[in-house]
């Protein structure tokens, strides 16, 4: 493992800015990667990460580890909290990292000499001891075949728009195979749909759309 400013300084590029974040990302994933024994996260092929917000710290992860969305190493999961599980997919060894909310209130005791409370945290986290900044949680969890880096496993075209869909991501529904989007219902309406609609949803408007 590279030494802990080396990887600051790299995260701090991909991701644009110096912030708690970027200090608390790499600590993270350096505790989680030293956790389920990967040496060399950027070398290793059998690392998969899976963060669980997508907020500053999920870059300096995806620095350290070198996981990432398009390779399938890196599972995002939104659940707006600041944790990240580590699977070591050979040994099957997985510890989920959970950042402790207290850290916060903590850190002016390890930078008292620091103004500003960004600069307080930074400067704090760089030095304040793994157990105070993180919850270290041994877990357990299977990757279904369909969810693991490789060929895609599996392609379908849905019945009632025709777009194709990768890895088992299709929904059945009396006898029809459909796409989450028309299953569910979709992030997005489309333009030439929204505008002959008759009436528009009000609760569209809070976004601004309107
Ligand atoms: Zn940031
Ligand atoms: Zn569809």
């Amino acid at each position: 493992m590279r030494s802990f400013d080396e990887l600051l300084v790299e995260a701090v590029a991909l991701h644009g800015h110096l912030c708690p974040g970027q200090v608390l990302g790499v600590r993270m994933a350096v505790a989680g990667c030293q956790a389920v024994g990967v040496e060399n996260p950027t070398q290793s092929k059998e690392l998969l990460v899976y963060v669980e917000i997508d907020r500053c710290a999920t870059d300096a992860i995806q620095t350290v580890t070198g996981c990432k969305l398009g390779k399938r190493t890196l599972k995002y999961l939104d659940y707006g909290k600041l944790a990240a599980t580590f699977l070591n997919t050979q040994t099957r060894r997985a510890v989920r990292v959970l950042a402790r909310d207290d850290s916060r209130d903590k850190a002016p005791t390890y930078a008292p000499e620091v103004r500003g409370k960004e600069e307080t945290q930074i400067a704090a986290y760089r030095v304040m001891p793994d157990d105070e900044l993180f919850v270290l949680t041994p877990v357990f969890l299977g990757v279904p075949q369909e969810d693991r880096p490789g060929h895609p496993v599996g392609r379908v075209l849905c019945s009632a728009c025709g777009e194709g869909v990768n890895d088992r991501r299709e929904v059945w529904r009396d006898g029809r195979v459909l796409c989450r989007a028309c299953a569910h219902g979709a992030y997005y309406t489309p333009l030439a749909v929204r505008e002959i609609a008759e009436a528009i949803p009000p609760e569209l408007e809070r976004f601004g759309q309107l």
